[in-house]
């Protein structure tokens, strides 16, 4: 037999993917699904992405590249974050990855052990907390209310810190909730942080491009008092409609820059150098594209809150981010997972139980708007049907 660490008993991963798959498998054996489940934009990536990573191939663009990415793309990467922050970013301090997820598995690992705790939001996205416990550090979920917006609250946040608290991760705009930060409630939580040098920040901001109602994302780079301390991750994934090319970057302190290039060197060497090529390209060309992208979604969320809002026993708060909708379903009296897999079963529509993403997400559902708004109302609808004739089953 052969015999694997028990750090493997330990690591979680998405039941996202789950979902999708058996999504999918309903739709070979013939059944109509909706699909809300995914959190991946549906537009295909823009042509002149495209058109880049072809001509890469066809420039002879096929061998390794730096471990921390081409010069051009981290240079680039530099340059968006100026323009998007206005904060002076040294293409030194940047790495490319092969997306998000891969910034904070380095961070992770860097900080997780067993004695430490690492604070966590909850609900959040799940490969925090299975990647902690991989580590055997001690997660600390941070919940986040909805009757904070899904923001996260600075104070309790603060109150959640130990002395052995070593890593705080961050995510404005959230999944699952849309929840956005307000810059106040991030001021009091970095004025905070500093009676705790020794804690570092991990802030997850992929969908920092992705806000509405005239909300303006605040980046953690933008606090030079924890500049030294922070790992801030992004990616092309959701702003450019490129989950499946593998594309994020990060911005890293000096001495922890060292180590996530070993991790990559002793790992996958460097993202596919094709798809750098197309990383300039998206952060270089127009950007118009994604301002397209962000305002069907907005059009789709307002479709999708009313729904909510109209449906028995379900509230939904507007979310100010991302592309989910966290509606909350505690008035139609079923638990979530449960009500998650009958509507994929018997009305055909995925989507996701709050528990997916810790145990503060009881109550809620999560849903993503990344689909078009006659697939959102033929959800809804479905669901009316269903929740009607199933209350309070
Ligand atoms: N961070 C958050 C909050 C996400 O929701 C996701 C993807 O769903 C990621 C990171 C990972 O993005 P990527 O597909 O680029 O690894």
């Amino acid at each position: 037999m052969p015999h694997l660490v028990p750090a493997f008993s330990r690591i979680g991963e998405e039941n996202a993917f789950a979902v999708l798959a058996r999504a999918t498998e309903l739709s070979a054996q013939g059944r109509d699904i909706v699909n809300l489940g995914i959190g991946q934009p549906d537009f295909p990536t823009p042509p002149h992405i495209v058109e880049a990573a072809v001509k890469a191939l066809k420039d002879g663009h096929h061998g390794y590249t730096p471990a921390t990415g081409i010069l051009p793309l981290r240079e680039a990467v530099a340059a968006d974050l100026h323009r998007r922050f206005q904060v002076e970013v040294s293409p030194e301090s940047v790495m490319i990855v092969p997306g998000g997820k891969v910034t904070m598995f380095m961070a992770i690992l860097m900080f997780g052990e067993p004695g430490i705790e690492i604070l966590y939001p909850d609900p959040g996205f799940p490969i925090y907390r299975s990647m902690i416990e991989f580590t055997g550090a001690t997660p600390v979920p941070v919940p986040i209310r909805e009757a904070n917006g899904f923001a996260f609250s600075a104070e309790e946040t603060l109150s959640l810190i130990t002395p052995r608290t070593r890593l705080l991760i961050l995510n404005s705009p959230a999944n699952p909730t849309g929840g956005v930060t307000p810059k106040a409630e991030i001021d009091r939580l970095v004025a905070g942080l500093a009676r705790h040098p020794e804690v570092a920040v991990l802030s997850d901001e992929i969908y920092g491009t992705m806000t509405y109602d005239g909300e303006t994302h605040v980046s953690l780079l933008q606090y030079p008092e924890i500049r030294d301390r922070l790992v801030f991750l992004d990616g092309a994934s959701k702003t450019y409609a490129m989950t499946g090319w593998r594309l994020g970057w990060s911005v890293w302190p000096k001495p922890l820059y060292d180590a996530a290039r070993k991790l990559a060197v002793n790992s996958y060497s460097c993202v596919n150098a094709a798809t750098q090529w197309a990383g300039i390209a998206a952060l270089e060309g127009p950007q118009d594209c994604v301002a397209q992208m962000v305002a069907e979604f907005d059009r789709r969320r307002k479709v999708v809150v009313e729904g909510l809002n109209a449906l028995p026993g379900i509230s939904c708060i507007t979310p100010k981010g991302a592309f989910y909708a966290f509606p909350n379903i505690v008035g139609t009296g079923w638990k979530a997972k449960a009500l998650a897999a009958a509507l994929l079963e018997e009305a055909g529509v995925a989507t996701i139980g709050g528990p997916d993403f810790g145990v503060y997400g009881e109550g809620y559902l999560r849903l993503s708007y990344a689909n078009s708004t006659e697939n959102i109302r033929r959800a809804l609808d479905r669901m009316r049907e269903f929740l009607t004739k199933r209350r309070a089953a």
